[in-house]
C-alpha cells in the first residue's frame, strides 16, 4: 500500500463519491479519489453505480424539460381530479 495516502474510510468514501460526481471537489482531489477508490473493491462498485443512476436520472430530466406543457397539463387534470370530490 502506498503510505502518501490516507487511511481508506468506506464511510467518508461513499459521501465523497456524491461530491465527485457533483463536481464539488478540486481536481486534486478528484484525482485522489480516483486513485484510492481503486484500492476497495466495494467502494469502486457503489461509486459506478452512483455514477449510472445519476447519468440515468440526468437523462430523465432532460427529457421531462422537454415536455413542460405535458407537465403541466398532467397537473392541471391531478387538480381536477383531487378537486371533483369537494
Ligand atoms: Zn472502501
Amino acid at each position: 500500500m502506498d503510505k502518501a495516502l490516507p487511511q481508506h474510510d468506506c464511510k467518508k468514501f461513499v459521501q465523497q463519491v456524491f461530491l465527485v460526481l457533483d463536481g464539488e471537489l478540486t481536481k486534486e482531489e478528484t484525482d485522489l479519489f480516483l486513485t484510492d477508490i481503486e484500492r476497495c473493491k466495494h467502494c469502486l462498485d457503489h461509486y459506478n453505480i452512483e455514477r449510472e443512476l445519476k447519468d440515468f436520472i440526468a437523462k430523465r430530466v432532460e427529457k421531462r424539460c422537454c415536455s413542460e406543457g405535458l407537465k403541466s397539463s398532467i397537473k392541471e387534470q391531478i387538480k381536477s381530479l383531487s378537486g371533483s370530490g369537494e
